[in-house]
């Protein structure tokens, strides 16, 4: 708790249960290298639909974020916009890495190395087709392997979509309110009673419970 003027703010202490958020941050990475593997099972099939698939994905593994922060106790906002990265890159890279494996061997798995130019392999190569009218697209303007001019937009966008929610999930998670005494999340609930029943309510109160703090309107 921080005094400024007659008014009294939160602020996060910026501390991390750090063995805890390291644990639940690697349990995270795996979750978000699943969904990575969901966004390259859908590339194969067909199924993956621009835009709506990294959106619809980011908002999950923002929640797995969500979760992290919670379950490792992470009060630092900085470390909770670090996770939103690193996950929303795991997802969205991830999804690139395990299409280069597909395609060149389980031997290339380490070879982080040439994902960039698989990377641009890929953005430059990739088709985009109307679902509503399949074999358009191949047989279009793009037959030839032209370089797509969209490729890079499409491939900025997506990440930053899939960046997006679990960097915002992330930051304003882990500015909610945590009690560094009883090292536990705060939690808020609203009650009415009749009117001037509030100080007796509090004086009754406070002996039983000391650390509870009241907001009376
Ligand atoms: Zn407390």
């Amino acid at each position: 708790m921080a005094t400024e003027g007659t008014h009294r703010f939160y602020r996060p202490s910026g501390r991390v249960e750090i063995a805890r958020f390291v644990g639940c941050s690697a349990l995270a990475v795996a979750l978000a290298l699943l969904l990575a593997a969901v966004m390259h099972v859908s590339f194969v099939n067909g199924q993956y639909f621009v835009f709506l698939l990294p959106l619809f994905l980011s908002i999950l593994v923002a929640g797995i974020g969500k979760w992290t922060i919670v379950a490792g106790h992470c009060r630092s906002p900085l470390w909770g916009v670090a996770l939103g990265l690193l996950l929303g890159s795991v997802m969205y890279l991830g999804y690139y890495h395990i299409g280069m494996v597909h395609e060149s061997g389980v031997q290339y798995v380490h070879r982080l190395d040439l994902l960039p130019s698989y990377i641009e392999f890929r953005v430059t190569t990739d088709v985009m087709e109307d679902h509503s009218r399949p074999g358009a697209g191949s047989t279009g303007q793009n037959s030839g392997r032209q370089p797509d001019v969209f490729g890079w937009s499409r491939f900025w966008l997506e990440y930053s979509i899939c960046l997006g929610f679990p960097v915002c999930f992330g930051f304003v998670r882990a500015r909610r309110p945590y009690c560094e005494r009883c090292g536990a999340w705060q939690t808020q609930r609203q009650a009415y009673f009749p009117e001037g029943i509030g100080p007796a309510l509090v004086r009754f109160d406070s002996r039983a419970q000391p650390a509870r703090s009241y907001g009376l309107v």
